[in-house]
């Protein structure tokens, strides 16, 4: 059977769209708030008030067919990250915009603890309190694959102590730009990393939506992506940096 050029491409695009469906799976792990506390299902009185704090909105509540979690708050780093209540100014500066964490300082009961804004409380924060961790698997990052994006490294609001440039310890043959790597001791698993990741689900698919016109970002990072994915085998997770609940 012939096909005409675009039932080749629809069905081309379907192809990978299945493809992609298949290989990919979206895993969105309970991350909860900064300065959760071991036995904040029991504390947690499902206020919402961290909720309203947020100035990001990146709190959502689980709804009823969350059984034990409903209505208690967590975060999608896909979503919308923690921003830890930073600012970026014009000058490419983090500054806080409270003196404490908004979610920790609304919470009532203190299944969310009150934490201090600043850079050097964030980086010594008990793991406990912590949201999660990064993890970064190299097999999928640009950076990595073809010396390219680094977006996870500058955006990090913690970057040079949560988000290295390179990694420690290591010699890499022929490495000429970045090597994002993160340091497990200072990574607060907020999320910026998982969030402007462009290995991503949606980048995968829009490169192959008939139709679809690209955006400057999806463009940029859109080959390498398809590249990196295809070659990654079928257990593939995405993004190629993801936050997960620390164990
Ligand atoms: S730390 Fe700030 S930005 Fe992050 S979830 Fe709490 S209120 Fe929102
Ligand atoms: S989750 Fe990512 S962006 Fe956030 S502190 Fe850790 S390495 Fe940095
Ligand atoms: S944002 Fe993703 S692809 Fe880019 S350097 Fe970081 S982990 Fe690699």
């Amino acid at each position: 059977m012939r096909l005409s050029r675009r039932s080749f491409i629809r069905s081309s695009a379907l192809l990978w769209l299945g493809f992609f469906g298949f290989k990919m799976r979206r895993e969105v792990p309970v991350i909860r708030p900064p300065g959760a506390t071991s036995d904040f299902l029991a504390r947690c009185i499902r206020c919402g008030k961290c909720g309203e704090a947020c100035p990001y909105d990146s709190i959502k509540f689980f709804d009823i067919s969350a059984g034990a979690n409903v209505a208690t708050p967590y975060i999608d780093p896909l979503e919308t990250p923690c921003y830890l209540c930073l600012k970026r100014t014009s000058e490419g500066k983090d500054e806080p915009l409270s003196d404490y964490l908004l979610c920790g300082e609304a919470c009532p009961t203190g299944a969310l603890k009150k934490i201090k804004n600043d850079r050097d409380t964030l980086l010594s924060l008990p793991d406990e309190l912590k949201m999660g961790i990064s993890v970064l698997n190299r097999d999928i990052c640009l950076a990595w694959q073809y010396d390219s994006c680094g977006e996870c490294y500058y955006n990090c609001p913690l970057r040079d102590d949560a988000m290295l440039d390179y990694p420690p310890n290591e010699v890499i043959t022929g490495a000429v730009g970045i090597r994002p790597y993160v340091n497990e001791k200072h990574c607060v698993g907020c999320g910026m990393c998982n969030y402007v990741c462009p290995v991503n689900e949606k980048i995968a698919k829009a490169t192959v939506e008939p139709g679809r016109k690209l955006t400057y970002f999806e463009e940029r990072y859109a080959a390498m992506v398809r590249n990196v994915i295809g070659k990654a085998g079928r257990e593939v997770k995405l993004p190629a940096v993801r936050v997960v609940k620390r164990v």
